[in-house]
């Protein structure tokens, strides 16, 4: 849906514009003519390259690669894509136009710096516009750390619930939930840095209180419950 900046109700305070992550600002005139799936995908898919490589310290040839490609996939991958639609989704529902647009070179570099077992990940990022208010933007930004927190909260649950020896795509379930656990918790955590492009700067913008429990939370699940 697409709202006209000018038709949104008055006296909402401070209005400006917010970009995400690694989002130069003459961006917009490259946003046309992507395709949003296609972006998606190329994320979804440079993601779980990368940490795969990162998992296996840059053995490709290694006949567990696939196995681990997969489940890097199934975890990580799935976990950078649900932080991104979160922040659009969260953007639409504001009235804002919102898009993914991959960062290629980043998601090469990313993929060349795991086989130095070094694993950075950035995808790319939303795009959007529209007059926010301090708090509308801060929930944006919220909502992809958060994704990731809910998904390894989901992941930790499911771990107590699962019976042994369950498998998915021939992966061990539980493993692919470890890992799940893990990579999603580390993803919401690092995202909540307080400072440059990252979501946690905008956060602790627009409230101080949640931006201290959400990387409360990020703290326990990363550092304190280990599975
Ligand atoms: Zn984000």
């Amino acid at each position: 849906m697409h709202v006209d900046e000018g038709s949104q109700a008055s006296g909402e305070g401070e209005r400006h514009r917010v970009r995400d992550i690694f989002t130069p600002p003459a961006d917009d005139i490259g946003l046309r003519g992507k395709n949003e799936p296609l972006e998606l995908l190329k994320a979804w898919s440079g993601t779980s390259l990368a940490f795969a490589i990162y998992l296996m310290g840059g053995q490709v040839l290694n006949r567990a690669f696939w196995p681990v490609l997969l489940a890097a996939a199934l975890t990580c991958g799935m976990g950078f894509v649900a932080h991104e639609l979160a922040h659009r989704m969260v953007a639409r529902r504001f009235g804002a136009t919102a898009h993914f647009v991959a960062n290629d070179p980043w998601l090469l570099i990313s993929i060349a710096l795991a086989f130095l077992r070094v694993f950075i990940a950035a995808p790319g990022a939303v795009w959007h516009q529209g007059y926010l208010t301090p708090r509308q933007s801060g929930l944006i930004a919220l909502a992809g750390p958060a994704s990731n927190l809910a998904l390894a909260v989901l992941a930790l649950l499911a771990l107590w619930f699962i019976p042994p020896g369950m498998a998915v795509l021939g992966l061990p379930l539980e493993l692919v939930l470890r890992i799940g656990y893990s990579i999603n918790a580390w993803i919401g955590l690092f995202n909540m840095i307080p400072a440059g492009p990252f979501d946690g700067a905008r956060v602790l913008a627009w409230d101080w209180r949640v931006f201290g429990v959400t990387v409360a939370i990020g703290l326990l699940l990363t550092f304190v419950i280990r599975v």
